[in-house]
């Protein structure tokens, strides 16, 4: 297998430094001819460059326009950004893919389970319209809506704003359109809470049913955000590619994760019409961190995601055949598997297994 792909690595921090090793370590045994190009975010940018998302490091992405990505820690309820948020608006990368699949030798309640999860990436209350309870910009804010509308706002709120557009509607769903029939999905179901929300989510809704794009014979069905989540605990197995706008797919790509043995397992795709940044649903998980203990799978996983995305399927295909190999075989596995593996050791394993 040969290639010559530039791809910018963003480490991260907590476990992403030590996923990330184990990553390119595997993906540099599948595909020769990777130049990659290493560029910080988050509190090691901060840190080294005095900027939490350095100019080089959006550029070094415009240049490679592929990048693959460690988890970054965001501080809570610090007013501190999320870095991920900013990255993927500053990239317009409004397309989340997150495939969840069982693997073989992860023993799960359901079995054979296979979902992918499309989240919209850059709107609703993810886009950081944010007043702060007590700021002099809220209380215009509360002087405003109590002029256009009679609302009424405690003096003590802290207001979040929810905007869902025609334009990101309609891109995320010619996109989700365009991946199921692409990667031969059967139907497309979408979340919502339109009746409590009938001008964000109800858009959301109304767009995605009216939208007259070429469906193929990927069918269509809507439902309530919580009764989806309901029977997604229930019966996973009924439902296949989930659309959803950006707040439902963070939460639902985790329950999805753990539908399949866990955020350890779960790779994912950020894609606009220009880039593309691929990396794993889980955090830094502070908890583990700096330990060499953390399951690099996610990782891994996501560098399959983008070996696919630079044209190379035949190495992609690889990786995720070697993950399979190694898991079944099941002597060498992270602890959240129940093993006792460092990350290396899985990484080491995953990389054997690719060149049989
Ligand atoms: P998390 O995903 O980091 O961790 C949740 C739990 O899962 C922890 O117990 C952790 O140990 C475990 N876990 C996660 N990944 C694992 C792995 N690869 N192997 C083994 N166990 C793993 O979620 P969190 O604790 O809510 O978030 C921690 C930080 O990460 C927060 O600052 C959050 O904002 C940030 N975060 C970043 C991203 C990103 O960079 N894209 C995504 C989600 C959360």
């Amino acid at each position: 297998m040969t290639g010559r792909h530039r791809v910018t690595l963003i480490p991260g921090d907590g476990i992403g430094p030590e996923v990330s090793a184990a990553a390119r370590l595997v993906l540099e045994a599948t595909v020769s001819g990777i130049r990659w190009t290493e560029r910080h975010a988050g509190s090691v940018a901060l840190a080294e460059q005095g900027d939490l998302l350095p100019e080089e490091t959006l550029e070094a992405i415009r240049e490679s326009r592929v990048a693959i990505k460690g988890p970054i820690t965001t501080p809570v309820g610090s007013g501190f950004r999320s870095i991920n948020v900013a990255l993927r608006q500053e990239l317009d990368l409004f397309a989340a893919v997150r495939p969840a699949r069982s693997l073989s030798g992860v023993p799960t309640r359901y079995g054979t389970v296979d979902l992918v999860v499309i989240r919209e990436n850059t709107e609703d209350l993810y886009q950081g319209v944010e007043f702060a309870a007590g700021s002099p910009q809220a209380e215009t804010l509360r002087d405003e809506l109590r002029r256009l509308a009679d609302f009424e706002i405690r003096p003590d709120a802290g207001v979040t704003v929810k905007p869902i557009s025609v334009a990101g509607t309609r891109r995320i769903v010619r996109f989700a359109f365009e991946y199921s029939k692409a990667n031969r999905r059967r139907t497309i179901t979408l979340g919502h809470k339109a009746g409590i929300m009938p001008t964000s989510d109800g858009l959301f809704l109304r767009i995605s049913r009216e939208d007259g794009i070429d469906r193929g014979d990927v069918g269509f069905e809507d439902m309530q955000i919580d009764h989806l989540t309901a029977r997604l605990v229930r019966e996973p197995r009924r439902f296949d590619v989930l659309l959803l706008p950006n707040l439902y797919g963070d939460i639902i790509s985790d329950l999805c994760a753990g539908l399949v043995g866990g955020l350890g397992l779960i790779p994912g795709a950020n894609i606009g019409w220009e880039y593309a940044v691929f990396e794993p649903v889980h955090g830094s998980a502070p908890d583990i961190a700096g330990r060499g203990v953390a399951n690099p799978i996610a990782m891994i996983l996501s560098g399959a995601m983008m070996l696919r995305h630079l044209g190379e399927k035949d190495g992609a295909s690889a990786v995720e055949r070697a993950v399979d190999t190694v898991l079944d075989r099941g002597d060498v596995r992270t602890q959240d598997l129940g093993g006792s593996s460092s990350t290396m050791d899985v990484a080491e394993a995953i990389a054997t297994a690719v060149r049989p």
